[in-house]
């Protein structure tokens, strides 16, 4: 059977569409896809920045077909989805970063908002039998008054990137009642790896800690440290995003470990795993995080702080446990192992 053929519940290839294919998630489901014996299609804008780097980390980059692709234009996502016959599109392009939502808001609404509408409307017209999973996030929780957080929790979007992810969402869910598409978001909560972006704080504390190891760097800044997340493992999450995209109709799922940890936590984890205990000394903006000679290796500075900030996120993922039978491989201190070795070896 020639690629993009498939009957369900037949173990044939599958095409798969990936936006966002050269960020951290299209790697790993890339990789996901490709041991799953589907043709993998990726899309990649023409002014990337970042390149592939992150496909070729997982000798995969000859494994993928990737093609100039940007959500903005519209026109693009028509001639993708005429061109290709795509069974599954994930959308996981995104700007997908809180922080520089504060600085482009409308640039962030369009991309991740509009983005998704935009590409929903596409199938609609051309592809209606086409799966679609929207990469929702649990940032849409924000300041959720319920902990844990599950599919039925009101959501309190704290920043642009949040409510442009909330567009995205209810797009998705929309054109699924509407439409009766296959349409799923997965609201995901925080999911890290040695892939991480630079800019995101875990995989800024971990580069930190390894360059504090080595005598690179003198100490680490950092913003709220205060603040709760659920995080897990990427390649687990992945997997959550595909098995959506089996089921016999569209839902939405929440995706975490169900343990929340501050951001202080994830650090004092990075020091140990180098074998330093941090001992914390004073309060508010004049905290700090001092190693064993007494030497200052955290320091608290303001200009990282958010102008609101999502205090305590954690998954109730139960749905995803029950209907999925998914639930996630790898603990917290695995991916502070695989986070800190790849730092430290780099
Ligand atoms: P990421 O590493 O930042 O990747 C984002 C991708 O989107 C990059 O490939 C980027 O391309 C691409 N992109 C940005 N703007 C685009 C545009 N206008 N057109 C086409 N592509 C564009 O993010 P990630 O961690 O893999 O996350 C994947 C998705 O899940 C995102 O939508 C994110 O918001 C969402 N999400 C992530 C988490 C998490 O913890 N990782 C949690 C919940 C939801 P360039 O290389 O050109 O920049």
């Amino acid at each position: 059977m020639e690629p993009g053929e498939h009957d369900s519940g037949s173990d044939v290839l599958k095409t798969a569409f990936i936006t966002g294919i050269s960020g951290q998630d299209g790697a790993y489901l890339s990789r996901h896809l490709l041991q799953l014996g589907y043709r993998v299609i990726g899309g990649d804008r023409v002014t990337s920045s970042g390149s592939l780097w992150r496909l070729k980390t997982l000798n995969i980059l000859e494994s993928v077909e990737v093609i100039h692709f940007d959500l903005g234009e519209f026109s693009n996502i028509y001639e993708v989805l005429e061109k290709y016959d795509i069974d599954e599109v994930y959308n996981l392009a995104a700007q997908s970063s809180v922080a520089a939502s504060f600085e482009m808001p409308t640039l962030t609404a369009d991309c991740n908002g509009m983005g998704a509408l935009r590409i929903l409307d596409v199938i609609r017209k051309i592809s209606p039998e086409t799966r679609f999973y929207q990469a929702s996030s649990s940032e849409m929780f924000g300041n959720a008054a319920i902990s844990p957080q599950n599919e039925s929790t009101p959501f309190h979007p704290r920043s642009p990137y949040a409510v442009s992810k909330l567009m995205g969402h209810w797009s998705a869910v929309n054109y699924r009642e509407s439409y009766k598409m296959f349409s799923c978001s997965g609201i995901l909560f925080n999911h890290e790896s040695p892939l991480r972006g630079d800019e995101y704080v875990t995989k800024k504390i971990c580069r930190a800690v390894a360059d504090i190891h080595h005598d690179r760097q003198e100490f680490l800044e950092v913003g709220n440290i205060q603040a709760k997340r659920d995080w897990g493992f990427a390649g687990d999450y992945v997997r959550a995003m595909h098995m959506m995209l089996q089921q016999k109709s569209a839902d939405d799922f929440v995706i975490g470990t169900g343990k929340s940890r501050t951001v202080q936590a994830f650090i004092e984890a990075c020091f140990q795993y180098v074998g330093s205990d941090l001992v914390w000394e004073g309060k508010g903006l004049s905290l700090t995080g001092r190693d064993k000679s007494g030497k200052c290796r955290v320091k608290i500075n303001p200009k990282f702080f958010r102008p609101a900030e999502a205090d305590n996120i954690c998954a109730d993922a139960a749905k995803a446990r029950k209907i999925l039978k998914w639930q996630p491989e790898y603990s917290f201190e695995d991916l502070i192992a695989m986070m800190m070795d790849y730092e430290l070896e780099r």
